[in-house]
């Protein structure tokens, strides 16, 4: 299925010991809960942080005679992601009851896809940065429903079950070993969460747990079998993915260059220390008995329904990126971060479509990038600064293409354009009229810039003789005095011009 062939540019990077030389490779298994307001096999709501147990209904909770029905929404979202990854939709999947006993698993089991999952092999490419890419296999993508959650720590002793979660829509999405370094990994896991929001399949709210991964690692010298994996399990964020295989690489390598064996076993990272610890080894592994789920069909798509799923894909993050470097000369750094995410994406390319209906269509390179400029220096930094998103900044896109306007055809300079942008950030008023109501507008007349640069000679005489006499450092200060004189707003290109004839008359 991997159509592009080229698996990586660039050679990645081992460790090298004294007489060794390792390799380490990576897999994961990505829990994603799937944006939708009803579980998977229920009605109930699936809204984060609600009161406990608010959100469960009979199936959820396992009552006896309750027989569940899958939620056709979930079904689409799953469709959705398998083909935003470039991947198989199987037009057959079962579902699996897999057995094992939990306090917050109240059937006993968890319903997944074991034997046939909903989607098959798949490939994603992933950029490290401007030269390095690598595309990596996706093995496939199951569903299956989310547990509860147990709280140890609420009462001296008694422990309780909140059920809100049970019962919730997961997409596991399993990769094949393809990832060669900690830096691969970590840009994996950006690139999955930034397509899941592009698609609106997942929220990618790591934070919430809507986004977990189990990290699987092992080392072996180059072109050497797979080593012994072990599984870290589920890690919340791309910085913890990264030091939980700088900790695995180091501990296996120590190991087997003493002689020893890894053990295939499950570690837990813990974020403090940045170590990894273990939860129990292969030995320890439960059986899980898996059986196909007698309450539920084999779940039978069609092909009208994956071609509508497939012609509501939005572009995704990949193609938008390429687009944005070709169609308007963006530097590699602008464009990724613009389409690092769907909300910065549409607010920059809204900004363009103001732009362009003003313009009979175009946009030149030149205003792309001042907008670029504009957006992701001056406006992030605002936002950060205010601790607000982007969907709260009063600075609308019209507001910002706007801007860039009254720089491009000269009524403000860039310096004056500063402050519009402030007073705009804080009224929510368009540019042009807070620069009509503040008397913003850049002086062009040349006798008003005349008479401030004749005032300005006048009154520095002694600096006048200086200059003359070739201290030619001295025209930035004039420049500067005449920009003080008109309160910053005379033509920067007309006081240089009309400065440098005056001062060489004598
Ligand atoms: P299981 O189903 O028993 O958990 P899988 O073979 O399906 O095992 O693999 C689970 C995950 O582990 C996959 O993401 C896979 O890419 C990864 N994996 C498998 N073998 C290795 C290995 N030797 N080193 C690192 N990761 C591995
Ligand atoms: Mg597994």
């Amino acid at each position: 299925m991997n159509t592009t062939g080229l698996k990586r540019n660039y050679t990645p990077d081992t460790y090298k010991r004294e007489h060794n030389e390792w390799e380490v490779v990576i897999g994961m298994e990505v829990h994603a809960q799937v944006v939708s307001q009803s579980k998977l096999f229920s009605g109930a709501r699936t809204v984060f942080g609600s009161e406990p147990n608010s959100q469960a209904s009979f199936i959820d909770a396992a009552f006896p005679g309750m027989l569940p029905v899958v939620n056709s929404f979930c079904v689409d979202q799953a469709i959705k992601t398998g083909l935003g990854l470039n991947a198989v939709i199987n037009l057959e999947s079962r579902f699996d009851r897999k057995n094992y006993f939990y306090p917050d698993l109240p059937a006993g089991y968890q319903i997944s896809q074991f034997y046939s999952p909903i989607v098959g092999p798949g490939w994603v490419n992933v950029h490290l940065d401007e030269l390095r890419t690598f595309s990596l296999r996706i093995n496939h993508i199951h569903l299956e429903q989310d547990a509860g959650k147990s709280f140890h720590d609420q009462h001296p002793d008694k422990s309780y079950i909140d059920l809100n979660r049970a019962g919730i829509a997961l997409m596991e999405i399993v990769t094949e070993p393809d990832m060669r370094s900690k830096e691969e990994a970590a840009a994996f896991l950006k690139t999955l969460r930034t397509i899941l929001r592009y698609l609106g399949t997942c929220d990618g709210n790591m934070e919430e747990g809507s986004l977990r991964a189990d990290v699987n690692i092992s080392v072996r010298q180059p072109g050497a079998t797979l080593g012994t994996r072990v599984e870290v399990k589920n890690i919340n964020s791309s910085r913890f993915t990264e030091q939980a295989i700088e900790f695995e690489v180091f501990r296996q390598i120590e190991i087997i260059e003493s002689g020893g064996r890894v053990d295939q076993e499950t570690r837990l990272f813990d974020s403090i220390s940045g170590k990894t610890r273990s939860m129990r080894s292969k030995e320890d592994a439960q059986d899980y008995r898996y059986m196909p789920d007698p309450d539920l069909p084999p779940l039978i798509l069609n092909l009208d329904r994956i071609e509508r799923i497939q012609n509501s894909l939005p572009e995704l993050p990949d193609m938008k990126l390429e687009r944005l470097q070709k169609d308007y000369g963006l530097p590699y750094h602008d464009a990724a971060l613009i389409a690092s995410d769907r909300e910065i994406a549409a607010y920059y390319e809204e900004c363009l479509n103001t732009e362009s209906k003003k313009h009979e269509g175009k946009v030149s390179g030149d205003k792309a990038k001042m907008i670029a400029n504009w957006f992701i220096g001056d406006l992030f930094a605002y936002l950060n600064k205010a601790n607000l998103e982007l969907k709260e900044s009063k600075i609308t896109p019209a507001h910002l293409s706007e801007l860039v306007n009254l720089i491009y055809n000269g009524t403000i300079s860039g310096k004056i354009a500063k402050e519009v942008f402030d007073l705009v950030w804080s009224s929510g008023e368009s540019p042009s009229k807070v620069v009509k109501n503040q008397g913003m507008q850049q002086i062009t007349d040349s006798s008003a810039i005349e008479a401030a640069i004749a005032k300005v000679i006048e009154q520095n005489q002694d600096k006048v003789q200086e200059y003359q006499s070739g201290k030619e450092k001295l025209f930035g200060f004039f420049v500067g005095q005449v920009m003080k004189e008109t309160d910053g707003k005379a033509n920067p290109q007309m006081v240089n011009e009309f400065l440098k004839n005056k001062l060489s008359a004598g």
